[in-house]
């Protein structure tokens, strides 16, 4: 049996696979724990994105999901400040875009027992004779009401303080002309529906009570603005992080007030995209509106930010560390967007490991990153990706992505390999290494290929020889599609070994492949300019501009 994608993330749908027997393996599943009774034992899977620190004292993050189990009774959905009017009106106007999916979303969450908290502050009078309200307000006193639940939380702590991303204190107005200030709202956009079973408050010791009273520890969070009220209200992401609560953020479902004109100068939407990196370093993970709606990704019309999709899923190379770093520049630097389906990192059992989260973000992509090694997946995982090369666009493979998906042992029932992903989409043919492994063994050196000097892809690259940590990947013979631009060797073993090539995959789509990529490579300009410039060409795009002329200083 094979669930449409487009519903996989379909609560209801994969009910139904959980009843017969299907594996749930999406990015929002209903799982059951026990054959009998599965109505009341589903539980809210959801892939929780986080960036954590490589170590203690150190600035740099690996990103990494946790699949999270949540029990629907014990969850609740808070609806931050969707009001029907801003003073800011292309903030009014974001909100009304962002409503009918937000409405869907928290839909779905109603039907499978989650609590809905409407949330429109200062406007809660206007509903002063709905049940929603007065369930919020009958609900008794908590005896561990937190002393500062009522009040706005501006920081968890000085370290947040100093390394906020944004520069907010214009109050965010992205208009031209600036839009005056003020104080419009009346109540929730009437889009997101309201129903007999819900709440609305705006007040934390109210929310509090409420949550006590269902046994409330899950909260799910949506809504404006991510950088001011949803992060600092009293029931906001600081709030019920630092009194307990396990907290998500949905990234997609959320508008930032950040002007273009002020520090750091990048787009609207990449300032909403800056306050979520910080969330999920400083403050809880995120998820996706996909997880509920099984719908793409939600974005703006305004986002023209095209989509990398980085797709991660290997225990050598810290490709969790190195790629985002990249991605970061390629954000705040190039006006992409980018997106990770991130694979279990190490420490998994075997089954585990084979199990891509999020590869149904595919469908939006404008251009897949592959640095996987030996998985195999799910088979609807695996449709994901079959389906983004038969669509035809473009993808980059990274080192391991010419064994990405070659397996070691036996394949597990319901899961499938791509042995042929190397020929197929690569155009490559990997059968093992020249184990110059040991820093201090032969090197391996690489080179332009003469004749290809001129290639957009090597603009800025030195057209000498330069010494790479990667060890050398056999790859030869390749497919008759490549365009070789790179060559290595190791002291004078023959034959030299192609590392860098293009092609053409069996979807029609544009490939650049590098067998280059260890940590070790992300700090060579050389490498970087390559990387930046394939992903460039690869979305038929002109080359960037080469920021730092790099010669090859390499002397042996
Ligand atoms: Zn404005």
């Amino acid at each position: 049996m094979r669930l449409s994608k487009l519903k996989a993330g379909s609560i209801v749908s994969l009910l139904l696979a959980a009843l017969i027997g299907a594996a749930p393996l999406n990015d929002f599943a209903v799982s059951k724990e026990t054959p009998k009774a599965a109505t009341n034992k589903n539980k809210i899977i959801l892939n929780a994105r986080r960036r954590i620190k490589v170590s203690d004292g150190s600035n740099e993050f690996r990103v990494v999901n946790n699949r999270l189990q949540w029990n629907p009774s014990e969850t609740a959905v808070i609806i931050c400040d969707m009001w029907d009017q801003h003073w800011c009106k292309g903030a009014t106007r974001r909100v009304a875009e962002l409503a009918p999916r937000m409405n869907q979303f928290v839909a779905e969450a109603r039907k499978n027992g989650v609590l809905i908290v409407h949330a429109p502050s200062a406007t809660v009078s206007h509903y002063k004779d709905h049940s929603a309200r007065k369930r919020a307000q009958s609900a008794p006193k908590a005896a561990n009401l937190p002393p500062e639940i009522g009040k706005w939380c501006r920081w968890i702590d000085a370290n947040e303080k100093t390394v906020y991303p944004i520069d907010q204190s214009d109050g965010g107005c992205d208009c031209e002309p600036r839009c005056k200030g003020g104080k419009p709202w009346r109540k929730q956009i009437d889009t997101i529906h309201i129903s007999d079973t819900d709440a609305i408050s705006d007040s934390g010791e109210e929310i509090w009570n409420l949550f006590e009273r269902h046994g409330i520890d899950n909260v799910i969070i949506l809504g404006v603005h991510t950088n001011m009220c949803v992060l600092g209200r009293p029931f906001g992401l600081r709030n019920m992080v630092r009194y307990g609560k396990n907290v998500v953020l949905v990234r997609d479902l959320t508008d930032t007030m950040y002007n273009h004109r002020m520090r750091p100068y990048v787009s609207h939407f990449t300032g909403t995209s800056l306050i979520v990196e910080h969330i999920e370093k400083f403050i809880c993970p995120t998820i996706t509106s996909t997880m509920f709606t099984g719908q793409p990704l939600f974005r703006f019309k305004n986002d023209e930010r095209p989509l990398v999709v980085f797709v991660i899923a290997e225990n050598e190379y810290d490709a969790d560390k190195t790629l985002p770093e990249f991605a970061r520049e390629l954000e705040n630097n190039y006006g992409f967007s980018c997106e990770f389906a991130l694979g279990i990192p190490k420490t998994s059992i075997a089954k585990e490991r084979n199990n891509i989260a999020g590869l149904g973000v595919l469908q939006s992509a404008d251009l897949a990153v592959v640095y996987v090694r030996r998985r195999a997946l799910p088979a609807e995982q695996m449709e994901c990706l079959r389906d983004y090369i038969k669509s035809g666009k473009p993808l980059i493979g990274l080192r391991t992505a010419s064994h990405a998906f070659a397996p070691r042992g036996e394949l597990q029932p319901g899961f499938v390999d791509w042995p042929k992903f190397d020929k197929d989409v690569l155009g490559g043919n990997y059968h093992g290494h020249h184990g110059n492994k040991a820093e201090d063994g032969p090197r391996t050196y690489v080179w332009v290929k003469p004749e290809m000097e001129s290639h957009p892809i090597l603009t800025g690259v030195p057209s000498g020889e330069f010494y790479v940590r990667s060890w050398l990947y056999k790859t030869l013979p390749l497919a008759k599609t490549t365009t070789v631009l790179m060559i290595g060797r190791v002291d004078d073993r023959k034959p030299h070994e192609p590392v860098a090539w293009t092609n053409t995959h069996i979807g029609g789509g544009r490939v650049f492949y590098t067998s280059l990529g260890h940590p070790d490579d992300f700090k060579l300009p050389a490498f970087r300019q390559m990387l930046l410039n394939a992903i460039f060409w690869a979305l038929d795009k002109p080359m960037p501009k080469v920021k730092v002329k790099v010669e090859a200083t390499v002397s042996h």
